[in-house]
C-alpha cells in the first residue's frame, strides 16, 4: 500500500537527519520534498502546498529546546498533519435507524456490489445485525445476479425484482420487505455509469430523496487518483453523502484519493476495501494509515486481525497439546491457515513497523505458504502427529509427493522442532528462560 509514497517521504525526512538544528534552510529542503513525494502520489496541487506550508511553520515554530531529533521532530509533524488531513479520528456508521437504510453511491466498477456486500458481512458477524440486501440497478441484470451471489456467500439474503424498471420503487419495496420481516439493516446498491452523468445523477438523487436513508455512503476505486476527487466532489453535490469507502487500496494506489479526499468534500473516510473477498474490509484510521504512509507499520490493526482471526477454542486445544508434546504437523497446519485468514501476506507485512522497508522487492505472496502447506498433506496422518517418525525414506517419498527437495523437508522439520521448543518453553512459564537464553 503507497509503496511509493512512503519511499519518498522517507527520502525527503531523511534530509534532516543527522542535522543538530531545525533551520529555515533545511526546513525548505525537506517541505519541498516533501511536496514533490504527495505531487507523484497524485494528491492535489493546492492540498499539497497548504500541507507543506502547515508542516513548514509548525517546524520553525517549535521550541528549540525540545528532546526530539529535528529528524524525528519532523515525522512527527508530518504524521500529525497527514493525520488531520485524512479526518482525524475515525467515524462510525449511523445505525440508528429500524431498520438502518444505507445507500449506496458511485461510478460503475468502483466497487459498490463488493462493498454492499462486505458491509452486509460486517454488520452482520461484528455488529450482531440482521441485514438484507437490494439490488437497484435495473440497467444491468448482471449486476443483480452479481450480488445474489455475493448475498449467498456470506449468507444475506438480497431483494430484486427484475420486472420493475423503476430503481426508487424497488428501493422502497426492498425496505418495506425488511420492516415485514424484521431486518434491523437495508443495505441499497445502486446503478452506477462509467462517468458522472445526468441521467444517473438525477436517478440517485430521486432514490436518496425518496427514501431519505440514515447513511449515503460513496464508493470510490482509489486507483484512479485524482478523478477519485473530482467524482466524490460531484456526487457529494447532489447527495451530501455521509463518508466515503475508498475500495481497491490492496492495489498499486499512489495514495493521493486517500490524502485528499477528506479536505475536497469534508467527509470522512469510513471504510477501506483491501481485496475481493468478503473479509477485505477496514475500518478507516486516520492515525494508523498515516502511520503506515510514513512505513512506521500499524502494530494496533495487525494485533485486532489476529484476535478476530484465532479462535480461542482451537488455540486452547493446542495449547494442551503443547503440554502434553502432541504438538504435530496438523496443528501447524491449522496454524498457518488461521494467519491465512488474516488477510494478504504483503499486507500483513506491511503492518510491522520497518518490514515494509526490509523486504521490499521481495515476492511475497499469498502463497508463501504453498510449499509447507504441500509438503505437509504429503505426509500420512500418522507422520503429522509423530514427526519423529520421519526417516530418510519416508522423506523422499514426501519430497517426491509435494514436488520439493529432500531438503526442505529437513528444513521444515528443523523450524518445526524449533517451533515446539519454544512454544514448549512459554507454556512452561518459561518466559524468563527464554529471556535468558535471547541474552537479556
Ligand atoms: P460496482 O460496479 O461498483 O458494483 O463494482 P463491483 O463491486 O462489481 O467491483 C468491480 C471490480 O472491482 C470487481 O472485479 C471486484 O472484484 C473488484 N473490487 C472491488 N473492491 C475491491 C477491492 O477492495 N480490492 C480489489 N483488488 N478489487 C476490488
Amino acid at each position: 500500500m503507497f509503496d511509493n509514497l512512503s519511499d519518498k517521504l522517507d527520502k525527503a525526512l531523511h534530509v534532516l537527519k543527522g542535522h543538530g538544528q531545525i533551520t529555515e534552510i533545511n526546513v525548505a529542503e525537506t517541505t519541498k520534498e516533501v511536496r514533490r513525494a504527495l505531487l507523484d502520489a497524485d494528491v492535489n496541487f493546492k492540498i499539497a502546498k497548504e500541507f507543506t506550508n502547515r508542516v513548514k511553520e509548525k517546524a520553525l515554530g517549535q521550541d528549540v529546546l525540545t528532546t526530539l531529533q529535528p529528524g524525528q521532530l519532523m515525522v512527527k509533524i508530518v504524521k500529525d498533519e497527514l493525520t488531520q488531513l485524512m479526518g482525524g479520528e475515525s467515524e462510525g456508521i449511523n445505525l440508528s435507524g429500524n431498520p438502518s437504510v444505507i445507500l449506496m453511491s458511485g461510478l460503475q466498477g468502483s466497487g459498490k456490489t463488493t462493498f454492499s456486500g462486505k458491509l452486509a458481512n460486517f454488520l452482520k458477524t461484528k455488529k450482531s445485525k440482521k441485514p438484507l440486501l437490494v439490488a437497484c440497478d435495473v440497467y444491468r441484470p448482471a449486476a443483480i445476479d452479481q450480488l445474489h451471489v455475493v448475498g449467498e456467500q456470506i449468507g444475506v439474503p438480497v431483494y430484486s425484482d427484475r420486472e420493475n424498471t423503476d430503481p426508487v420503487s424497488i428501493a422502497q419495496a426492498g425496505i418495506a420487505k425488511a420492516k415485514a420481516e424484521g431486518h434491523n439493516v437495508v443495505i441499497i446498491d445502486t446503478a452506477g455509469r462509467l462517468a458522472v452523468d445526468e441521467k444517473m445523477m438525477a436517478e440517485i438523487s430521486d432514490i436518496h430523496k425518496a427514501i431519505q436513508p440514515q447513511e449515503t455512503l460513496f464508493v470510490v476505486d482509489s486507483m484512479t487518483g485524482q478523478d477519485a476527487v473530482n467524482t466524490a466532489k460531484a456526487f457529494n453535490d447532489i447527495l451530501n453523502f455521509d463518508g466515503v469507502i475508498l475500495t481497491k487500496l490492496d492495489g498499486d494506489t499512489r495514495g493521493g484519493a486517500a490524502i485528499s479526499i477528506k479536505s475536497v468534500v469534508d467527509k470522512p473516510i469510513k471504510f477501506i476495501g483491501t481485496g475481493e473477498k468478503m473479509e477485505a474490509i477496514d475500518i478507516f484510521y486516520p492515525s494508523r494509515m498515516a502511520d503506515r504512509i510514513l512505513g512506521m507499520g500499524d502494530v494496533i490493526s495487525l494485533v485486532e486481525r489476529a484476535q478476530e482471526q484465532f479462535d480461542e477454542e482451537e488455540a486452547r486445544k493446542i495449547q494442551k497439546k503443547i503440554a502434553k508434546n502432541k504438538f504435530g504437523f496438523d496443528d501447524f497446519l491449522s496454524q498457518i491457515q488461521q494467519i491465512k485468514k488474516m488477510g494478504n501476506m504483503k499486507d500483513l507485512m506491511g503492518m510491522i513497523p520497518g518490514a515494509g522497508k526490509a523486504l521490499k522487492g521481495l515476492d511475497i505472496d499469498d502463497d508463501a505458504f504453498k510449499h509447507i502447506e504441500a509438503i505437509i498433506y504429503s505426509m500420512t496422518p500418522d507422520e503429522r502427529s509423530t514427526p519423529s517418525k520421519l526417516n530418510a525414506s519416508r522423506k523422499k517419498r514426501i519430497a517426491k509427493g509435494a514436488g520439493r527437495e529432500v531438503q526442505e523437508i529437513n528444513q521444515l522439520l528443523k523450524q518445526f522442532d524449533q517451533m515446539s521448543k519454544m512454544m514448549k518453553m512459554m507454556q512452561g512459564g518459561g518466559g524468563k528462560k527464554m529471556m535468558q537464553m535471547m541474552g537479556a
